[in-house]
């Protein structure tokens, strides 16, 4: 069993011994945007749709087969939003702080011009950012009357939503955050993997609220939850969201990676056992762990993915639905040489300037609606080229820099050692357009790989349930999906090289100041 509480809703998802879904559940639950910018959820509404999803998932389990049994349950969750209760009753004591709440942007901001910030980014891998836990823990210690108090006390759990929902579904009440969901805090340490004194004085966060940091393959704790028909059933697998979907998708091997084409586009790459400092302001994270074995990711992020479609949807009426642009996007060879730069929020990873603007450029006079909606797919594959291409620069640099300390000419023995992507794999609402598929496959010059289930996410968890009780081993985790389908690249080199030429022309010309 795969319990993903995402931000949006709650789903719970059974799979069987072929990694195949058995069953599904989803409740979606209430946003709270008390001010402008500020995002918050009810820590219970949280737990209860959880509850919900899981109840009625075995439910159906008895009514398809009365003697199927839950072998294990593994959690997935939204990131870095943060829950506090009290120790002794579970009693949230304020509401939790959503990744994506802004109300300690400010503070986030001026950390961003202090030398202390490249400290923080050196010792989490994070960039400073509202986003991560930090902030908002202090936040509340700071605004909720008497939390620091009880906080130094001993009496106060702090804890990502993997923690909150541990603590609640475990008769040993366990206080624990997996690895990756820690690495997301900014007050752990991810070369020492252990919560970082200095920061915790930093952010002025008492150790004493903190969980225990476990694997993310590893026994949290036995279900208590008699009515849900799930008492004693281990739970075992724990890992944030997009590290629990890098697992789901195999990546086991530094330069495999998988990427997320949803709202936003979320690409990680494996980097083994190496913590790569990127040159690109991209994130360093814990890649989910089993064994002993510790490895890390690369995290790159794009604003405007899927969303690009809605946008075509919704603000320009060009298409019914978001899966029209496929066939829309076909039937025309290419876009006459324009390009669109969907910087509508900015530029991400690997430019990071928050005040490049979109542009469509290069338009002829036969420019029509068709060659928009193509030139709109084909900009989320370029956006996606540029973070594999810094990520793989980040790799390079940091393969040569560890295997050269006497000069130049190890660096080039070393570089064919050097990892690099061989395949992308793919999930999330737009894989589903192959056309979009295709073109990232030609772009990349690599293989795009989508899996038949794109419950990536979920599947992460349940594998790393699984492999904590034997119902899988290893190899299921890496075995390659029969039914997966391959996009193979078959553009000309000389045509990849003009394209990828006039995309970066495009981006050049919205970068503010160029
Ligand atoms: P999220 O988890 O971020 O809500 P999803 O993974 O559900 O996102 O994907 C939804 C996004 O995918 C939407 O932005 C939508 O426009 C886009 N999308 C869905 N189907 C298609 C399609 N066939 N072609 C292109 N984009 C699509």
């Amino acid at each position: 069993m795969a319990l993903d509480q995402g931000t949006t809703s709650s789903r719970c998802i059974l799979f069987d011994e072929n990694k195949k879904i058995v069953w599904s559940e989803q409740e979606e639950f209430p946003q709270h945007f008390p001010k402008a910018g500020w995002v918050e959820h009810d820590p219970m509404d949280i737990l209860h749709s959880s509850l919900r999803v899981m109840h009625a998932s075995v439910v159906r389990l008895r009514e398809f087969d009365p003697e199927a049994q839950v072998r294990a349950i593994g959690i997935t969750n939204q990131r870095e939003t943060v829950v506090v209760w009290d120790r002794e009753s579970g009693k949230p004591l304020a509401p939790a702080i959503v990744w994506q709440c802004r109300r300690t942007a400010d503070a986030m901001e001026a950390l961003k011009a202090d030398p202390y910030g490249e400290v923080i980014r050196q010792k989490t891998g994070l960039i400073p950012d509202a986003y991560f836990s930090a902030s908002k823990i202090a936040w509340l210690l700071e605004h909720v009357p008497g939390l620091r108090g009880e906080a130094q006390a001993g009496n106060v759990c702090f804890g990502t939503v993997d923690s909150w929902l541990v603590y609640n579904l475990s008769n040993e009440k366990t206080h624990a955050m997996d690895v990756t969901n820690a690495s997301r805090t900014m007050l752990f340490n991810i070369h020492t993997r252990s919560w970082d004194p200095e920061l915790l004085e930093y952010f002025n966060i008492p150790a004493a609220m903190l969980p225990e940091v476990k694997k993310s393959s590893d026994l949290y704790g036995t279900c208590r939850i008699a009515d849900l028909m799930l008492n004693g059933v281990p739970i075992c697998g724990v890992a944030g969201d997009q590290q629990s979907a890098l697992f789901g998708q195999g990546c086991l091997a530094a330069g495999q990676a998988k990427n997320t084409y949803g709202t936003g586009c979320f690409l990680l790459m494996n980097t083994g056992e190496k913590a790569v400092d990127s040159q690109h302001r991209l994130l360093t994270t814990m890649a989910a762990q089993v064994g002993d074995t510790v490895q890390y990711a690369l995290e790159g992020s794009v604003f405007m993915g899927g969303a690009c479609v809605q946008w075509l949807r919704d603000s320009l009426g060009l298409l019914k639905t978001a899966a029209e642009s496929e066939t829309l996007a076909e039937s025309v060879p290419d876009t006459l040489g324009a390009y669109l730069v969907p910087a509508f929020t900015g530029l991400g990873a690997p430019y990071w300037d928050p005040y490049a603007r979109g542009a469509l450029v290069g338009m002829t006079r036969g420019f029509r609606k068709e060659h928009l909606v193509r030139a709109t797919l084909e900009s989320i594959a370029y956006q996606v080229y540029d973070v594999v291409h810094a990520m793989e620069q980040d790799l390079r640099q940091a393969w040569t820099a560890d295997a050269a300390p006497a000069g130049a000419s190890g660096a080039q023995s070393s570089a064919a050692d050097v990892p690099g992507l061989t395949t992308l794999k793919v999930d999330g609402g737009a894989s589903a357009n192959r056309f979009l598929m295709q073109f990232e496959a030609d772009i990349l010059g690599r293989p795009v790989v989508r899996p038949e289930c794109i419950e990536t996410t979920a599947l992460g968890a349940a594998l790393l349930a699984g492999l904590y009780v034997g119902f899988w081993d290893s190899e299921a985790v890496t075995v390659q999906d029969a039914t997966a389908d391959t996009f193979l690249p078959k553009m000309e080199e000389s045509v990849r090289a003009e394209k990828l030429n006039g995309w970066k022309e495009a981006v050049q010309g919205v970068i503010h100041g160029a």
